[in-house]
């Protein structure tokens, strides 16, 4: 059995990861936290273990914000450049599918589409908040 590792670093390059396996869950968030901190439309995430995220380079570089105990947000102090989200009461990390271009990206799911200022009708499932899994409703909103 072979494990896919996947590279990844921030804007300028000071923070390199790396990422291993196959991600938890991969999908688009379109709460209005990740629109206002990504500056985007909607944050194309990607959900690991976080045995599975490895900082490689610039660990020290990476710098936290956190608004909620829910999300913490971490972005490269010398670039600005957004890296990941650890969500330590799930116990998940969101590297930003941005973030590693060479992992395919296939989106699953619609998450928080209750806020979507950017639908996007490609047949997948539009969550209005959270899968129950994860303490949300898991009510299905229509495209
Ligand atoms: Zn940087
Ligand atoms: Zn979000």
């Amino acid at each position: 059995m072979t494990t896919n590792h996947y590279e990844g670093s921030c804007f300028c390059g000071a923070v390199r990861l790396t990422v291993s396996g196959e991600p938890l869950a991969m999908g688009y968030c379109h709460c209005d936290s990740c629109r206002t901190w990504s500056a985007g439309p909607v944050n194309a995430f990607t959900l690991w273990k976080p045995e599975a995220v490895r900082i490689t380079r610039g660990a020290d570089e990476l710098a936290t914000y956190n608004q909620t105990p829910r999300s913490l947000r971490k972005w490269c102090r010398r670039c600005g450049g957004h890296v990941l989200t650890e969500h330590p009461l799930l116990g998940v990390i969101d590297v930003y599918a941005a973030v590693i271009p060479t992992l395919p990206f296939k989106a699953g799911v619609h998450v928080n589409y209750q806020e979507t200022m950017l639908p996007m009708r490609d047949g997948l499932p539009k969550l209005r908040d959270f899968p129950a899994e994860m303490g949300g409703s898991g009510l299905a909103v229509p495209e």
